[in-house]
């Protein structure tokens, strides 16, 4: 018989974060075993921005969509056509972007299994084994199992290992979101860009989110969010389709999954478990935006396990949620304080669309989008842009 492997870490999740995190740990010589249920497409509208392409090497091939104007539209139908100059977003779609990325895991030499997470068992000695039931296997079969030194748990806003490993997990908050996947329409039939991405804010869409368009070349995806319990997103799908005159077009695909509102407190049991991606909560407030930051922190979680491994010191493992807010913790505060307060109503939306207007905010908020950081080297656009602010929270301006 060959002896049991023992891995260095079991990731749960094969999606943008534990894909990225079990690859990085196999390019750094960490026995790897990369567990995804599989099969199930995640409900994503699939917009990156270039940083995510570079700091990722994320290959052109799997871009479907190049977008280069974001249309954003005020509830009293106002449309500001903001030119994504010198760059562009890309558009995935997430059955081949994620299949892709499992398998660049497999080849830095990670293992795969298929199946769906069970549960943990933390053995004396220090081991912990995971166990999970087999892709196809039947329900009567006994549950496949590994052990290993560390977990990292990637699986998804819903995740089992965070609800068994950290208790914090149990009360989190969410904005449920869904769309439609549907067929491009033909040309003429609709106000459709290929390159061009809407984003609408809208009370009657939603009462505390936005609503969007996304070209994926074939397809699209549009959609609708909302953490209002009982919202009818569906109808609002509907609702918006027939506004841009796309509710004769085919549908392919109906589906919704939960966002998570904010980071975890807690990112690990300080003993053998750590969280990332939308398990660790880590999705954008205000845009949804999460690949870019699931990515970010299956690369911490890495890290912080390697080191944790060659220094047998736990406590390092909290390094990882340490180092993402570090980074990314500014742009997080202040997109929850424009979700709360540029959301609220649809006169602020109308504001906030107004404001969309202004050069200084249309280069700076794309800045950050693009490149994931506050731009520091403007100092006068912020100020100008704090006075313009300031103008339209006041109502000196009108919408
Ligand atoms: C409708 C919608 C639209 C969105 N649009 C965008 C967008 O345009 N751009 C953007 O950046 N973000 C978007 N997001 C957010 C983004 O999809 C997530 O933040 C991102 O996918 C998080 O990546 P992850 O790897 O943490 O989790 P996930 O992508 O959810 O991956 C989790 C993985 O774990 C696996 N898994 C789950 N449970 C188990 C289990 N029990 N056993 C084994 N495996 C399991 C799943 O198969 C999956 O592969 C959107 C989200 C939604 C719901």
């Amino acid at each position: 018989m060959r002896p049991e492997t023992i891995f260095d870490v079991i990731v749960v999740g094969g999606g943008p974060a534990g894909a990225t995190a079990a690859t990085d740990l196999a390019r750094l010589g960490r026995l790897v075993l990369l567990l995804d249920r599989e099969g199930r497409i995640k409900p994503c509208g699939g917009a990156i921005p270039p940083r995510a392409i570079d700091r990722f090497a994320i290959p052109p091939a799997l871009l479907v969509a190049r977008i280069d104007c974001a249309r954003i539209v005020s509830p009293k139908g106002r449309a500001v056509d903001i030119g994504i100059e010198g760059g562009f977003v890309g558009m995935v779609d997430r059955d081949v972007f994620d299949a892709w990325l499992r398998e660049r895991a497999a080849a830095a030499g990670a293992v795969r299994a298929a199946g769906t997470f069970e549960r943990l068992e933390h053995e004396p000695g220090g081991l912990v084994r995971v166990l999970w039931r087999a892709k196809g296997a039947p329900a009567s079969a006994p549950l496949a199992g590994a052990r290993a030194r560390f977990v990292i748990g990637a699986d998804g806003a819903n995740s089992a290992v965070a609800r068994q490993a950290i208790p914090q997990a149990a009360d989190r908050r969410f904005v449920f979101a869904y769309h439609e996947v549907c067929e491009r329409p033909p040309d003429g039939l609709a106000d459709y860009g290929d390159g061009r991405c809407d984003v609408v804010y809208d009370g009657r869409l939603s009462p505390d989110f936005y609503s969007w368009l996304f070209p994926h070349g074939p397809t699209f995806s549009i959609g609708t969010g909302s953490a209002a319990k009982g919202f009818p997103l569906r109808e609002s799908v509907t609702t918006y389709r027939r506004r841009m005159g796309l509710d004769s077009v085919r549908t392919i695909r109906r589906e919704g999954a939960p966002i998570p509102l904010e980071p975890l407190r807690r990112w690990d049991n300080g003993r053998d478990v750590l969280l990332a991606g939308d398990a660790a909560g880590v999705v954008a407030p205000a845009s949804g935006e999460g690949i870019f930051y699931a990515m970010e922190s299956g690369r911490l979680a890495a890290e912080a396990v390697d080191e944790t491994l060659a220094t047998g010191d736990a406590r390092a493992l909290a390094r990882a949620r340490r180092r993402f807010l570090r980074a990314h913790g500014a742009v997080f505060w202040i997109l929850g304080i424009m979700q709360r307060y540029w959301y609220g109503s649809d006169e602020r939306r109308e504001r906030f669309v107004a404001i969309c207007r202004d050069k200084d905010v249309q280069e700076l908020t794309f800045d950050a989008y693009m490149n994931k950081e506050l731009v520091k080297a403007r100092p006068l656009a912020h100020v100008r842009i704090f006075f313009k602010n300031l103008a339209h929270l006041s109502g000196l301006v009108p919408a």
